[in-house]
């Protein structure tokens, strides 16, 4: 089994290094000829073993930034900065984005925000710095060798083929030089459907406070990463179990406490994950190119977390939640302020949250056309997401019930959409008005302008814009056949 995987995954890393074998091996050549050694490594060779290569290659060398770019001159359609400080350059040809990094050997400061990035002079050494052993994999670039060479020193094919996410070291060591990585742990468990091992996990645990340290933008770019991957309920359930939720993302695990005395509620964090799942199957109504959608489901996510704040035992067992929409709204915001995530994300994901129960008004369908209007006017270019949102939040077991929401559902839908015909035909007008009927007839006003009018407009819906002469002479020749036309 084990080694029928290896196999497979050895035929698709050749498969994929075969269909990038025309830029990498350029790029080998020129490193080559100025006598420096280039490896393609990280993400792209994990990805091309998974069969799932994109557009970014990742690659490192022992030149330094400025080395790099000069090799990069005249080759690449673009080069720039994306941390001299750092040690790497970017770069574009063709369909292909390059990222290529001096070999590192960074250690953290425990004080500091940033992490000090210290050069080193072996590909082995780069590889160990790396976050997880299926990261740290390189295939080096020797283009007068008949081979490249595989360099993986510490077991990352083995963990790649049994799905598993390990640090080169001890993960304490590792989550000590960069506290990120821990929250990377998540995000590939999301994206690649790994499990991480246990010492990870209780290493993520005993250190989750750490992160802490690292700056907001690099929190929100794992956590967009992991909300989009293809299993964000793995992410998200190592996140909470952790403690690294707590640091990051505090409203998630805040729900688990949203059971109420009775249990009649159910677990607002198991609904919010399956609301989310939910929102998932059906992204494809958002986003016709396949790709995720942070905004949908980020909301997803988001949009109960009003609730522990808002939740009142009444008499009888009954328990509320009024306006938990509006106050989750502005937890959402704030928390994606904190994460200093765009103006546009922070509106539209607080948006969705303040607009999720909307729908239920709707009842038997007995919503006047101004009602769903202002529906649709409310949502305005989130009403897709808002579909999907609305349709996702219903995780009832009873089956008749959600069959009878989704109808309720279809039926608004449908609604929205012949209400929107009906007003574009509304919009619709004949290409003359009433005075240039009047001029041309040479009459005054009377019900023979409201008659030329109406056959405008049935000529107009009928045929679609027309040309001025055409509409002119149309009125003329209608004109004729008229009893108040004198000839
Ligand atoms: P993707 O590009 O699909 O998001 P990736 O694995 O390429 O995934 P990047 O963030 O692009 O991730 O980083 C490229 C490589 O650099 C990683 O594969 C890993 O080897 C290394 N790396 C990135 N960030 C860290 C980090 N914080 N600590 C250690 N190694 C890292
Ligand atoms: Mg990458």
């Amino acid at each position: 089994m084990s080694s029928d995987r290896l196999s497979e995954a050895q035929r698709r890393g050749v498969r994929e290094l075969l269909r990038i074998a025309p830029v990498i091996d350029e790029l080998g050549a020129r490193f080559q000829s100025a006598g420096v050694p280039l490896a393609l490594v990280g993400g792209s060779v994990r990805d091309a073993l998974l069969g799932r290569l994109g557009h970014d290659l990742d690659f490192t060398t022992r030149a330094r930034p400025d080395e790099i770019e000069r090799l990069l001159t005249g080759w690449a359609d673009a080069t720039w900065d994306i941390g001299r400080d750092f040690g790497t350059i970017g770069a574009r040809k063709g369909e292909w984005t390059i990222e290529i990094t001096t070999f590192r050997a960074e250690s953290y400061d425990p004080e500091s925000r940033k992490p000090t990035v210290t050069y080193g002079d072996t590909l082995d050494g780069d590889l160990g710095r790396r976050d997880f052993t299926v990261n740290a994999l390189a295939v080096t670039l020797p283009v007068t060798r008949p081979e490249r060479v595989f360099v993986d020193p510490y077991g990352g094919v083995t963990d790649l083929v049994a799905g598993v996410l390990r640090t080169p070291g001890t993960p304490e060591a590792s989550f000590t030089d960069d506290p990120l990585r821990m929250l990377r742990a998540a995000r590939f468990a999301s994206q690649l459907g790994f499990a991480v091992a246990p010492e990870v996990v209780e290493a993520i645990r005993a250190m989750a406070e750490r992160i802490s340290i690292v700056s907001a933008e690099r929190v929100r770019d794992e956590l967009v990463k992991l909300v989009c991957g293809a299993h964000p309920r793995a992410g998200l359930e190592l996140l909470v179990s952790t403690g690294l939720a707590d640091q990051v993302l505090p409203e998630l695990p805040a729900l688990r406490l949203e059971v109420d005395e009775h249990h009649r509620h159910k677990d607002v964090y198991e609904h919010s994950l399956t609301v989310l799942e939910q929102a998932i199957a059906q992204e494809q109504r958002v986003r016709t190119d396949g790709a995720a959608d942070f905004v949908t489901r980020f909301a997803a996510l988001m949009h109960d977390i009003g609730k522990p704040a808002t939740r009142r035992f009444e008499g009888g067992g009954r328990v509320t939640f009024h306006h938990h929409e509006v106050v989750g709204a502005k937890m959402t915001a704030k928390r994606m302020r904190a994460l200093r995530f765009s103006g546009e994300q922070i509106h539209d994901v607080a948006r969705l949250v303040e607009l999720h129960l909307r729908f239920h008004g709707y009842g038997g369908g007995e919503w006047t056309d101004s009602a769903v209007r202002r529906y649709v006017r409310d949502a305005g270019p989130l009403l897709d997401r808002l579909h999907v949102l609305t349709r996702a939040d219903c995780t009832t077991r009873n089956k008749r019930k959600a069959a009878a929401l989704q109808r309720t559902y279809d039926q608004l839908e449908d609604r929205i959409s012949r209400l929107a015909e009906e007003e574009e035909i509304n919009r619709i007008r004949p290409d003359l008005d009433g005075n240039a009927i009047m001029e041309l007839l040479g009459v005054g006003p009377g019900p023979i302008v409201g008659r030329a009018w109406r056959h405008l407009l049935e000529v107009r819906l009928d045929q679609g814009p027309q040309d001025p002469e055409a509409v002119r002479a149309e009125l003329l020749r209608w004109w004729k056949d008229q009893p108040e036309s004198s000839g």
